[in-house]
């Protein structure tokens, strides 16, 4: 048996795991700091990294506590090295770094946005490599060629705002709280549309032909706001909601489309905090079954959100092809490995 610890702070939370083989959960604990940065409407890096601080410690023990491991039985940490606010990632780096030299338990590196798509391995046999890697989150729009573990190519970015900053910009617009999707999904869901009603929003990136496959959300949330700005109050707020999530899912579908035409790869392996959302796990089911493509998400929505689990689940992989760090490693803002080293 393999145990490993998994350490997350790369931006508002911060998470202790423990994993056993690289599937099966022992221990996870989660601070989220929504409620500390849900005033400024956004993660301000010294808060986030303050607060990581102050929690990482504490979760450390609880977890230790319940999983009624010592350190002994540890196998290897894996730490959250990139990419992620600098401040943030380098308080989960130094607790991995001091673990490491007091018990003699190798370090392992994880990039943030493969262990959220690595996740999946909590849950079921991971499929076989190639996999079309689908990131949705705060900070990302990005369709990955993930071709085995850490080799990822970038296939698709966004030009401009993702699609969780869409979500929390267009929450802001509509004097919603933060963080937007989960109240702009239940307005949404309460939304009958008229039969035949047409939506207010433009298609996006209306104009790209087949091979080109980006995303690009600050239009919408523009066409929102000036969509606002021709009505009088009080605001179609269900109805906004309705139509922002159809335009903007309708491009994650035409891109996945073609990213599976253009590689042929029909395994699509979907992640991040948006993928909470279960209008758009409905979607993406309809179109795998569709399309027949062999679609898989995090069922459980606590491994959506950047949790420790995911960091120890993809840590177990490295570990074993001895992907180990010296105590000297670095963090980085940066999601491209070559450029850290
Ligand atoms: P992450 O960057 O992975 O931590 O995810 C956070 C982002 O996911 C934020 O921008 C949230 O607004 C977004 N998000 C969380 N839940 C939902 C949801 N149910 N629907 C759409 N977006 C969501
Ligand atoms: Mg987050």
């Amino acid at each position: 048996m393999v145990y490993g610890l998994g350490i997350e702070s790369s931006c508002d939370e911060t998470s202790i795991a423990i994993v056993k083989d690289g599937k099966d959960l022992i221990s996870l604990k989660v601070y989220s700091q929504i409620e500390t940065h849900s005033p400024y409407r956004g993660v301000v890096p010294e808060i986030a990294s303050r607060a990581h601080l102050e929690k990482i410690n504490s979760l450390l023990a609880v977890c230790m506590e319940e999983s009624q491991l010592s350190y002994a039985d540890l196998s290897y940490i894996a730490v959250t090295g990139y990419p992620g606010l600098v401040g943030s990632l380098m308080i989960g780096a130094q607790l991995a770094r001091c673990i490491s030299l007091v018990h003699s338990i190798p370090i392992v590196l994880v990039n943030h946005l493969e262990a959220h798509l690595a996740v999946i391995g909590l849950e079921k046999d991971l499929p076989a490599f190639p996999w079309l890697g689908v990131l949705l989150s705060g900070g990302n729009s990005s369709i990955y060629f993930y071709k085995g573990f850490g080799d990822l190519e970038l296939l698709a970015d966004t030009l401009d705002d993702s699609l969780g900053e869409a979500f929390d910009k267009v929450s802001a617009i509509l004097k919603l709280p933060y963080p937007g999707g989960p109240t702009i999904e239940k307005k949404a869901q309460a939304y009958v549309r008229p039969k035949g009603e047409l939506s207010p929003f433009p298609k996006l990136l209306k104009e790209d032909g087949p091979d080109s496959i980006r995303f690009s959300y600050s239009g919408l949330k523009t066409a929102v706001l000036y969509y606002l700005k021709s009505l009088t109050e009080p605001f179609p707020i269900e109805k906004i909601s309705y139509y922002f999530q159809k335009t903007a899912f309708e491009l994650v579908v035409r891109n996945i489309t073609k990213a599976i035409e253009t590689t042929k790869i029909k395994t699509v392996v979907a992640a991040g905090g948006v993928l909470a959302n279960e209008t758009l796990r409905s979607l993406l089911e309809e179109e795998s079954l569709k399309r027949s493509f062999q679609l898989h998400y995090p069922q459980k929505k606590i491994y959506c959100t950047d949790n420790g689990a995911m960091v120890a689940c993809l840590g177990y992989h490295l570990w074993k092809e001895k992907k180990y760090v010296g105590l000297d490693f670095k963090v980085s803002p940066k999601r491209n490995f070559e450029q850290i080293l």
